[in-house]
């Protein structure tokens, strides 16, 4: 018998609490980074997998950071990565909750927990998409590549970047990282996120002697920093073809945001001044100042039109003796909204919502760079309330999640030639 598409469609809907309860069950895991060892929740997923008939193995840069690669069918069409991460950021104060984070408790409307919207929803939902195809014999032209990675919320070293680099993320046609979006939204491209570090240079003298001696390496960073501003006024560089994602995002930002200006957040440069340190001792002039700042790049950004302004805001400063250092490693990446990826999710939402979802850029970045960076046209899509993420009383909309499960399984026949 071949599996058609319809019938897919049908057995997640008839098995849907199986959906509900391995989400739950990631949620009750407590994988916690930083801090704890992921080790748990991989042996879980792995175990899944084996369950459901799909091998898979660990590779690992580190023994508390797993990551899994799993592979199902064969080479006679696309190869389709599917991205996830395990790891979910600190529960925080157990008494600012009102539910036990790690209960993994269900309730009508919602599942409730950390880690729920980011993302183990998302997980549950490609994990369960590619049980249903194998457990269904549906026959697949091509291939899908899982990669769970367990390091994502903590810089990500042992996570997708190590992946991809190590070469795991090599000749795929397309990419999905499950990571919430609202149901409205396709993630198609990001900011580049990047450390400005400025350094003041000042003069050592006795504290008692502050006003009249020395050169004070704190007040002269100051100066600088007051008008980090400036750096906002750079703008990306957009083609013809990304004129509508960038209309997209300018609307989904002030829809989600709803402050005069936010939309400027898409395509323009944000400097944001994240820390400072400077001086030794209470009673010493320093001599010593460094501030580091989160430079996040739109797309097409000229980085000389951007270090022109950087040292034209030293400059304004009037002050002698301040320089800045900066490595620009991440720069804005998206994907046409024209590839079958996009257009395959965005219609299996569509015609399942029954809105219009938009392919849009985001303000922030993820893991979907490194995939970007390799030129596999990649997308994020997910089950997400977003008003809990990396907060307190983290949910998600149980009709999110079967839904996303749903569209992930469509658009992978859609891809893979079943009908
Ligand atoms: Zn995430």
């Amino acid at each position: 018998m071949i599996i058609n598409k319809e019938q897919l469609v049908k057995m997640a809907q008839e098995r849907e609490q199986e959906l509900i309860k391995l989400t739950s069950d990631l949620i009750k895991i407590n994988s916690e980074n930083p801090i704890g060892s992921q080790r748990e929740v991989i042996d879980f997923v792995m175990n899944y997998l084996k369950e459901s008939g799909i091998e898979g193995d660990e590779v690992k840069a580190n023994e508390e950071f797993p990551c899994i690669l799993a592979k199902m069918g064969n080479d006679l069409g696309p190869s389709i990565i599917l991205n996830g991460h395990v790891d979910v950021v600190p529960a925080g104060d157990p008494s600012k909750w009102d539910f036990d984070p790690f209960g993994g408790e269900v309730t009508d409307k919602l599942i409730l927990g950390r880690g729920t919207s980011d993302m183990k929803a998302g997980v549950a939902g490609i994990l369960f998409a590619m049980r249903l195809l194998k457990e269904s014999g549906a026959e697949i032209k091509g291939n899908i590549r899982l990669h769970i990675v367990s390091d994502e919320e903590s810089g990500g070293q042992f996570g997708t970047k190590w992946l991809i680099e190590d070469g795991y993320g090599d000749h795929a046609d397309a990419c999905i990282v499950a990571e919430p979006t609202s149901n409205y939204t396709i993630e198609i491209g990001q900011k580049g996120s990047n450390e400005l570090i400025l350094k003041a240079y000042g003069t050592p003298a006795h504290g008692s002697l502050g006003n009249y001696k020395g050169d004070n390496a704190i007040i002269k960073l100051s100066k600088v920093l007051i008008n980090i501003g400036m750096l906002h006024e750079v703008k990306g560089n957009y083609r013809d073809d990304q004129a509508q994602a960038l209309k997209n995002s300018k609307y989904i930002a002030s829809n989600k945001l709803d402050m005069p200006g936010i939309e400027n957040v898409i395509d323009h440069v944000t400097a944001s001044v994240g820390t400072i340190q400077g001086g030794t001792k209470l009673n010493m002039v320093p001599d010593y100042c460094e501030a580091h700042v989160d430079v996040r790049l739109p797309v097409g950004v000229d980085i000389q039109e951007l270090e022109e302004k950087i040292k034209s805001m030293i400059e304004k400063s009037g002050v002698e003796g301040v320089e800045y250092e900066v490595e620009w490693k991440n720069y804005g990446n998206s994907t046409p909204m024209e590839a079958p990826i996009v257009q395959a999710i965005k219609k299996n939402a569509e015609e399942l919502w029954g809105i219009e979802v938009l392919p849009a850029y985001q303000w922030a970045s993820s893991d979907a760079r490194y995939y970007r960076e390799k030129g596999i046209p990649t997308i994020q899509y997910g089950p997400s309330n977003t008003e809990g993420i990396h907060s307190y009383n983290e949910n998600v909309d149980i009709e999110d999640v079967l839904n996303a499960n749903k569209i992930y399984l469509l658009s992978l026949c859609d891809l893979l030639g079943v009908e």
